[in-house]
């Protein structure tokens, strides 16, 4: 009987998106708030619209690309980890609706396609197909 330890956790990658998109939504907010604003009868008198503008367009802009830099940022977390056999929260872009998911014969937890060994239970693939082969 082996023990199945569930130690599963939410990894930094997971954080990382979070974090993009929390940027991405406070920038809207602001873009928003900064054309609601220069609509306003008294601040177009004082020709600050078209500064608010252009301040709504740089907010929004800083946003993108902090989301971005997020998103890549935990997209590179997740192939290291991928690379190293380490479970990964998420979806690695371009493997998303592939169909193709491998799962541990003996626990469940996803693993890498090439992955040799189980990261939860440590159980050898390769062992076992060779055994198959053998018999
Ligand atoms: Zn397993």
């Amino acid at each position: 009987m082996s023990e199945q330890q569930q130690t599963r956790t939410v990894g930094i990658e997971n954080q990382l998106d979070g974090v993009g998109i929390f940027y991405l939504i406070i920038s809207i907010i602001g873009l928003i708030a900064c054309i609601v604003l220069s609509q306003d009868e008294a601040i177009k008198q004082t020709g600050l619209s078209s500064f608010l503008i252009g301040l709504g367009i740089g907010v929004i802009a800083q946003g993108i690309v902090f989301w971005i830099l997020f998103k890549a940022g935990a997209e590179v977390i997740r192939l290291l980890k991928k690379l190293n056999g380490l479970q990964y929260d998420g979806v690695i872009s371009g493997t998303e609706g592939s169909g193709t998911e491998y799962t541990c014969t003996e626990c469940g937890t996803p693993v890498a396609p090439d992955a040799k060994f189980c990261t939860n239970c440590g159980v050898s693939f390769e062992e076992k197909e060779e055994e198959k082969e053998e018999v």
